[in-house]
């Protein structure tokens, strides 16, 4: 069997649901892993350094840049977010599968990188569940929410460089698009020792 991992990066507007999707994912597959990127954001209630981001300052975010550590990076509503290079790299190497949550333009780096990668949108069921939630939140103030809407228009055009859109409309329908698309993706013949196949010759 040819160990490689699948890298799969989900992104899509702000609140459309990417966050809840992937810890259902995780706790529902824990062969899959979800990288934890590094932001210059300032942590929210309850967010844990180390768990939802390592929280770094603007000078170790460009230390990273300039160190060549980061395998993509964005700058996304004022805020410097990144994907740390080698603990994505080693896992893929050991034939884990690894999960990013990351916005279209580190999405679209991370397709030129690993054209072996698989980008997923997900979009909410409409505009104005889109802006239901982002206040059911709670995290984030009027103006950040506004900032983050005014993005969206943007943001769906680029879903036709994306290989699959999921709705997140029922989030346990969202999650099983989710795992059959890695279930459909793992069924590639890259993916198997095809060598194997090809040595089975006739049974006349
Ligand atoms: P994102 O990571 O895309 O910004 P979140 O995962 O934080 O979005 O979800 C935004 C809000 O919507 C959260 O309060 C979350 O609980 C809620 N939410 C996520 N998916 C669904 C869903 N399918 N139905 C209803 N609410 C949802
Ligand atoms: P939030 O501030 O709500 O946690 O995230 C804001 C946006 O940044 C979301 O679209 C999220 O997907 C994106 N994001 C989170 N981590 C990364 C990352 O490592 N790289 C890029 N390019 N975007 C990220």
């Amino acid at each position: 069997m040819v160990k490689k991992g699948i890298l799969l990066v989900l992104s899509g507007p702000s609140g459309a649901g990417k966050g809840t999707v992937c810890q259902a994912l995780i706790q529902d597959n824990s062969s899959i892993h979800l990288s934890i990127s590094v932001t210059t954001r300032a942590p929210r209630p309850g967010e844990q350094h180390g768990k939802n981001y390592f929280f770094i300052s603007r000078e170790e975010f460009e230390q990273m840049v300039a160190q060549d550590q980061l395998l993509e990076w964005a700058k996304v509503y004022d805020n410097y977010y990144g994907t740390p290079r080698r603990w994505v790299e080693e896992k893929l190497v050991q034939g884990e599968d690894v999960l990013l949550e990351i916005d279209i333009q580190g999405a679209l780096q991370i397709k030129k990188k690993y054209p072996d990668c698989i980008l997923v949108f997900i979009v909410p069921p409409s505009i104005n569940e889109l802006q239901a939630r982002l206040i059911s939140r709670g995290t984030d103030c009027d103006d950040v929410i506004k900032r983050r809407l005014s993005c969206v228009e943007g943001e769906l055009q680029e879903i036709p460089k994306y290989d699959f859109i999921v709705v997140n409309d029922k989030l346990e329908e969202a999650v099983n698009e989710v795992k059959a698309i890695i279930t459909a993706e793992k069924c590639r013949p890259k993916y198997f020792d095809l060598q194997k196949y090809l040595q089975w010759g006739g049974l006349s």
